[in-house]
């Protein structure tokens, strides 16, 4: 005899992202910009006030205000999490039995399905057109028609970055009022069809936020749920309870109370993916390489190529990273340097790869 692994555990392998050194990393969506110097000493002496032998704020109080004055919500609404990736488990876990059916879209980002997955709750995929557009009436229907008591998605979205308008998203909420509506914000610092301020209205909407992207601080681990009275509560009483820790809500709480910091931040961002943009569509007009580049709603630019799979290894033997889903490559914006290497090779490569069309 020996131990078995229950069936939906068996054929997991631990999340890979990509392996290796890269000298230009662009495949995380990360913010580029990393606190200077002096701000991160500012933190830091904030942070040796911290009695360490003792556990954290469970409600994180501190951060939460922090938080909720910087996105113009109350903090009462707010609950911090490790990254919204663990609220996204949490929320799997914990707001459906089994049995229950999850919505996610295709394409969008893939850890809803594995943590619905994970989590024993039936996990169905509402596919997006060919455009990558959602047919938002189909998606009413069908999520009417199954009965389904959970949606999540993006918006705007990873990987497409294609943003719905407020009032589609808020349609959604409408119609489906005895499913919990999870939409995730992470890029909406890039666009401005937020639905946080709907939160108090509709008690069947929940918003995630996380302060890897634009926040600049993936390295922290710190998301956020924004959500009524009901949904917060529920998540409260089944978070565990010292979720967050100390140093991250420190750091978290100084730097989301720095508004002027964070709006410059956007805006360098914002400035670094347009010209991605309009780089990217200068080779797609100048080379018959790429078939269809997607607008952008967020810090990174997403587009189909038949050569997808060349042109990321060749940009990986070039110490560059991004991301290749089939026939579609994700680039995130980096700093100067970093465009001027990505593009310097992708020149290269795409003069090389046409020679080779004939
Ligand atoms: C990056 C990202 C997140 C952030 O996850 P964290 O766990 O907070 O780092 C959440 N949702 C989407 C769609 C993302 O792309």
């Amino acid at each position: 005899m020996s131990y078995e692994l229950n069936q939906k555990i068996r054929e997991l392998k631990p999340y890979a992202p990509l392996e290796g050194e890269y000298a230009v990393r662009l495949d995380a969506n990360e913010s580029y910009l990393s606190l200077s110097p002096e701000k991160l000493g500012a933190v830091f002496s904030k942070a040796m006030q911290e009695p360490l032998n003792r556990y954290p704020d469970p409600r994180a109080e501190k951060l939460c205000r922090a938080f909720a004055g910087y996105y113009g919500v109350r903090p009462e609404h707010c609950t911090a999490g490790n990254g919204s990736d663990e609220l996204i488990a949490l929320i799997t876990s914990a707001f459906f039995v089994p049995g229950d059916e999850l919505i996610t879209l295709e394409q969008d980002f893939s850890m809803y399905r594995f943590y619905g997955e994970v989590s024993g709750v039936t996990t169905s995929i509402f596919p997006k057109r060919p455009d990558l557009t959602v047919n938002l009436d189909g998606l009413i229907e069908y999520a009417s028609r199954t009965g389904a008591r959970g949606l999540i998605f993006s918006n705007p979205c990873n990987p497409t970055s294609i943003c719905l308008e407020k009032k589609q998203v808020i349609k959604l909420v409408q119609a489906l009022p005895n499913c919990l509506v999870v939409v995730d914000e992470a890029y909406m610092d890039f666009a401005d069809e937020s639905v946080l301020s709907e939160i108090e209205r509709y008690d069947n909407l929940m918003v995630l936020k996380t302060c890897s992207k634009a926040i600049g601080l993936a390295g922290i681990r710190l998301g956020f749920a924004v959500a009524g009275e009901l949904l917060t509560r529920a998540l409260q009483s089944v978070k565990s309870p010292y979720n967050v820790n100390s140093l991250t809500q420190v750091i978290g709480r100084e730097v989301l109370s720095d508004r002027a910091f964070l709006e410059e931040c956007t805006e360098e961002l914002i400035r670094a993916r347009d010209q991605l943009y309009s780089r990217i569509l200068s080779l797609y007009a100048r080379y018959q390489l790429i078939d269809e580049v997607y607008q952008t709603a967020s810090n990174f630019v997403y587009f189909r190529t038949r050569y997808a799979k060349p042109i990321f290894e060749a940009l990986k033997t070039r110490s560059i990273a991004i991301r290749y889903m089939g026939d579609y490559l994700r680039i995130c914006a980096g700093s100067k340097d970093e465009m001027e290497r990505l593009f310097e090779a992708l020149e290269e490569i795409f003069q090389e790869l046409s020679g080779m069309k004939g």
